[in-house]
């Protein structure tokens, strides 16, 4: 077999680390299937690989098929006879064909275009079981766009030195993964506040995201080189430059080591201020990251991971169990648990319905007070994991006070419906997340209404800049630093002061150091973060006098573009911290600057 030829991938490396491994390519949705032009000499070709896929994908349908009628029995192996017939329906595969030599498009987008005419056509049909055969047809096509890549749907068992390699990888499909054996993450899409940026800080392992066309490139089992510090992937790496990573870069190992100095003494600055750092946590694998980084409990869980890829809701015995186990592992400290976060860019496959802009749509608290019943039954696992552990809960996505309202009543019905059978409960906190503009603006409101706040920074900077946080293309305009982002922070902050309510920062910002100082600037004093980004972050709260930071933080609220915020940042954190801050901790210079 010759050699294949090593090929560099630009992205932005989001979480630290070098590793050298083989992809394991995962789908999450045809959503992201690229176009590109196919010159008319290689037409003929290209149909020749989507009847190749075609074939490919029978053959998994049948393997399938024939596994489905031992473990469920024959009675339930039929729906893939139904996938057989299309993948054999010659007006079909005639129409992909038609649309690839029409178009002169690739194979993957006429599949997508095809399919996606189909489906529109049977969501307008009227009768319900037909209807439902739409979710068939999603099926078949993605298992045809991906045998176009290979054809590797059936997951494999992760091999020690597995890549994650994914268009955009979603938080239910992650929490179907094995994590545990993931040596690094590689997507076409996402920016470093993404979902699977967050997620590899949180387990420690590198990651490169936006890398735009690798997906398609990629196949599993390519030997591929992650190097978050370049911002690039590497596939089929020469052995030159894999001796050349070996002998001159670290190659990765599971996060910073823990055991930093003073970790179980409180976290004082300068001055006297006594900080608060907790941890943010999604999945099971970063429990121990929050005893092992010294956390004063969890500051957000966001329990929209505990659903499984198909967006199936645990029952309520099965949620209350995860609660009363992070409870435990919080202790005193507590934990705060968010509802469930869902629609927008996570777990889309609960509603089902393809919304033109999911992340202005049916999603978090909306989706709760919609779909009462998934969220009662979050509402009453915790209101009984609170009995055995300090618990509180958060709303997501709080437009103002009216949602904090309804939410509430339900938590007290429920908390009321419980008491009879089961005795007096804990009283248990509510907060909202501050995360959209409108709450900003009714934060003096909201703050009458709710026991805390928790500023959502990742999503504050999406909805207040309008740039779509998991896209690469805007992400020169996801400037978590403008002001119209820190006037948001100071008002929110305001109107918690004001009422005598707490208020912690948990988005990304908190866990990078030089933004956590402006937070303390502009009065905060509880920070929630990746646990391993806790280490980093108390090593420089320690080392700073809040009335220096208060300084530079009202001169950036004067400010009128981010560029101004991030030269006077630059400058005057020079100036004051230089041993703390080296250029690289320091929002970077831009071209335009
Ligand atoms: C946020 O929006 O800043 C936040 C903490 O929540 P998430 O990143 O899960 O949206
Ligand atoms: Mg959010």
């Amino acid at each position: 077999m010759t050699e294949q030829q090593e090929i560099r991938f630009k992205g932005l490396g989001v979480s630290e680390g070098v590793v050298i491994g083989q992809v394991l390519r995962m789908h999450d949705t045809t959503e992201h299937v690229y176009h590109w032009r196919i010159e008319p000499s290689d037409l003929e070709a290209e149909c020749r690989r989507f009847r190749a896929a075609v074939d490919l994908a029978k053959q998994q349908v049948i393997g399938i098929k024939q596994q489905a009628e031992v473990r469920l029995g024959k009675e339930h192996a039929y729906i893939f006879d139904a996938h057989l017939l299309m993948l054999e329906d010659e007006k079909l595969t005639s129409d992909i064909e038609k649309e690839i030599t029409d178009k002169k498009a690739n194979a993957e987008w006429a599949v997508k275009v095809v399919g996606d005419r189909l489906l529109s056509l049977y969501s307008e049909i009227k009768d319900e079981y037909l209807r439902e055969r739409g979710s068939d047809i999603e099926d078949v096509m993605q298992r045809l766009i991906m045998a176009l890549g290979g054809g590797d749907e059936e997951r494999p068992p992760l091999s020690e030195d597995a890549v994650i390699v994914s268009q955009d990888l979603l938080p239910s499909a992650v929490a179907e993964l094995d994590l545990e054996h993931a040596r690094a993450l590689a997507t076409d899409t996402g920016g470093w506040t993404s979902h699977t940026a967050i997620l590899a800080r949180g387990i420690g392992i590198p990651a490169v995201v936006g890398l735009r066309d690798f997906y398609r490139r990629a196949k599993t089992g390519d030997r591929i080189i992650v190097d978050s510090s370049r911002n690039e992937v590497i596939l089929h790496p020469s052995i030159t430059t894999i001796q050349d990573y070996r002998s001159r870069r670290v190659v990765g190992s599971r996060g910073p080591e823990a055991n930093h100095p003073g970790q179980d003494t409180p976290v004082t600055t300068l001055d006297g201020v006594e900080v608060t750092l907790r941890a943010n946590v999604e999945l099971p694998s970063e429990f121990e990251g929050v005893a092992k980084y010294g956390a004063r409990g969890v500051g957000l869980f966001r329990s929209e991971f505990l659903l499984s890829r198909r967006g199936v809701v645990g029952s309520e015995e099965q949620q209350r169990t995860a609660y009363e186990g992070i409870a435990k592992i919080a202790g005193d400290d507590g934990v705060i648990i968010r509802l469930f976060d869902l629609g927008g860019e996570n777990v889309r496959e609960v509603s089902h319905e393809l919304e033109k802009n999911p992340a202005l749509g049916l999603r978090a608290i909306r989706f709760g007070l919609l779909n009462e019943d998934i969220m009662r039954t979050q509402v009453r696992a915790i209101l009984q994991a609170a009995k055995k552990g300090r618990l509180k809960i958060v709303l997501p996505m709080i437009t103002d006070s009216s949602d904090v309202k309804r939410a509430r009543a339900i938590i007290e019905e429920e908390a009321s419906a419980l008491a009879k059978i089961g005795g007096e409960l804990e009283r248990v906190s509510v907060g909202a997340m501050i995360e959209v503009p409108s709450a900003v603006l009714m934060a003096d409101s909201i703050a009458e209404v709710v026991d805390f706040f928790e500023l959502g920074t990742n999503d504050l900077v999406q909805y207040t800049l309008a740039v779509d946080r998991g896209s690469d293309e805007v992400s020169d305009w996801f400037r978590t630093l403008h002001p119209a982002v820190l006037r948001s922070i100071d008002t929110s902050l305001k109107a918690a002061r004001q009422a005598g309510i707490p208020a912690i920062v948990c988005g990304e910002m908190a866990s990078t150091p030089a933004y956590a100082v402006l937070l303390l600037g502009l009065g905060v004093t509880e920070l929630s973060m990746t646990p391993s980004a806790i280490p980093r972050v108390r090593a420089t709260v320690t080392e700073i006098d809040t009335r220096d930071a208060r300084l530079i933080a009202e001169q950036c609220l004067l400010c009128t573009t981010a560029d101004e915020v991030e030269n006077l940042v630059r400058e005057r954190f020079a100036q004051l911290w230089c041993a703390l801050f080296p250029a690289a901790a320091l929002p970077a210079i831009r071209p335009t600057n």
